[in-house]
């Protein structure tokens, strides 16, 4: 890890018009990365300009999504800090100051109750970004649409309010922000914020723009490519260490090893290893980390992931003791790729209703039965109510009657679990225990 950079400060600039999107999601986590990684700070700067699209609600909905993806900061809104205050809608007074100023000097002009900018020719704002290399720009290339004429920047709009492009340079100053890290989609407002950090007077800050995210199909990521807001990987079951996982590594990666903790990828993490290359969201990505994330954890904490998804479902999870439960999934042995998967694929533990519900034994032949019935009964003699033992018998049972154990397995597999995978299905029958499976296989007339 760098030592300790007090100097660092980044930010996250969310304007609070919608929940937490997958974009926003990892702008954050790169910029929280960073501050991590070096030791410096990460601010959530709130840019809710837009009066009629920002909503308080909104805010929340951030700053809870960026808490269940573990992304804390340092200053902001809710916890103050030495630079607030952290809303732009609270900062109108500083945007008007500097207007004036830029006014006083001849460096902008009002235009009715706007505020514009006035832009010289032959100026360079080219930069270097520190994923995308340098960026070459002239101030002749910012004209009026479809003109040669050179474009003014609106600083101050006609209600008052300051635009994006200005009051970002203002606060990212006043704010001491060192790295500014936002999407690519900003690339072409940066030349305008140069040229506005250089009227004022102020230095620069390093840029470093992060590649745009697409879906599977190259296309912009949008509603078509299923889940596009933090929150509806959460309401699927994913964990917020994966959905963290899956975000890093678009555009970065940690090395060999693809499955990693927040603090590994912090102590990773390098802006400048960066891919400007566009990164894809592929949901089966997204599984496979989720569902190795599932497996690594430990049983107690799997089972409070999977709990809700329980409950949401009806089941009657008190019923059961804790740490029978969390056998009971680690029996899953990484069964199902997301909370709610798991939470399905072993609803049977929880109880024998949705077992029935998904099968009446009606595909079990009638002159079948005598014959299960006796494998059963077999079952039943043994002494030690183990996997080892059971199977152990089952093997006897059906070798010395030249059958397939298959024949006699599967069955006993949908009477105590109503699917057709399943573990094990003698350390589930052990797991549910003697008197469970007897009343299960007594329901289906099996015994
Ligand atoms: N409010 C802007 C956005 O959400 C911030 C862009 C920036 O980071 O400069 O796109």
């Amino acid at each position: 890890m760098a030592d300790k950079n007090t100097n660092i400060r980044v930010r996250f600039a969310p304007s609070p018009t919608g929940a937490l999107h997958i974009g926003g999601g990892h702008t954050a986590l790169f910029n929280w990365l960073w501050a991590r990684h070096t030791g410096g700070k990460f601010i959530l700067r709130i840019e809710d300009t837009d009066l009629v699209r920002s909503t308080k609600e909104y805010e929340q909905t951030i700053m809870d999504g960026m808490t269940w993806l573990g992304l804390d900061w340092d200053e902001g809104p809710d916890k103050g800090g030495d630079y607030g205050p952290y809303r732009q809608s609270e900062r109108l007074d500083l945007y008007r100051k500097y207007a004036q100023q830029l006014t006083d000097e001849g460096r902008a002009y009002r235009d009715g109750e706007a505020v514009l900018f006035k832009v010289e020719p032959g100026q360079d704002i080219s930069f270097d970004d520190m994923v995308y290399g340098r960026v070459e720009v002239m101030s002749d290339a910012l004209k009026e649409r479809d003109s040669d004429k050179l474009k003014d920047i609106v600083i101050i709009k006609s209600d008052g309010m300051p635009t994006y492009n200005y009051a970002v340079v203002i606060d990212d100053h006043l704010m001491a922000i060192s790295h500014v890290i936002r999407g690519e989609d900003h690339i072409s407002n940066t030349p305008k914020q140069i040229l506005l950090y250089r009227a004022l007077g102020w230095d620069v800050p390093t840029f470093a723009h992060l590649p745009m995210i697409l879906g599977k199909d190259k296309k912009k990521l949008s509603k078509r490519h299923g889940a596009t807001s933090v929150y509806e990987y959460r309401d699927m079951g994913y964990m917020p260490d994966s959905v963290f996982n899956f975000l890093a590594l678009l555009g970065w990666s940690a090395g060999d090893d693809e499955i990693f903790t927040r603090e590994k990828a912090a102590r990773l993490f390098e802006l400048s290893r960066v891919t400007r290359k566009p990164a894809v969201l592929d949901p089966d990505k997204m599984n496979f980390i989720n569902q190795e994330h599932l497996k690594r954890l430990d049983p107690m904490t799997r089972l409070a992931m999977i709990r809700p998804f329980w409950e949401e479902m009806g089941l009657p999870v008190d019923k059961h003791d804790d740490t029978w439960l969390a056998e009971a999934l680690t029996l899953m042995a990484g069964r199902g790729r997301t909370a709610k998967e798991m939470a399905e694929f072993s609803d049977y533990f929880v109880s024998f209703d949705p077992v029935k519900a998904r099968w009446d034994g009606s595909d079990i032949a009638e002159d079948r039965k005598p014959g299960l019935r006796d494998f059963f009964a077999a079952l039943f003699a043994v002494t030690d109510w183990t996997p080892e033992a059971l199977e152990a018998q089952a093997r006897k049972w059906t070798e010395e009657r030249g059958v397939r154990m298959k024949d006699y397995a599967m069955p006993l597999r949908f009477v105590l679990t109503g699917m057709k995978v399943s573990p094990g299905i003698f350390e589930v029958a052990v797991h549910l225990g003697r008197d469970e499976v007897k009343r299960r296989l007594e329901h289906y007339g099996l015994i």
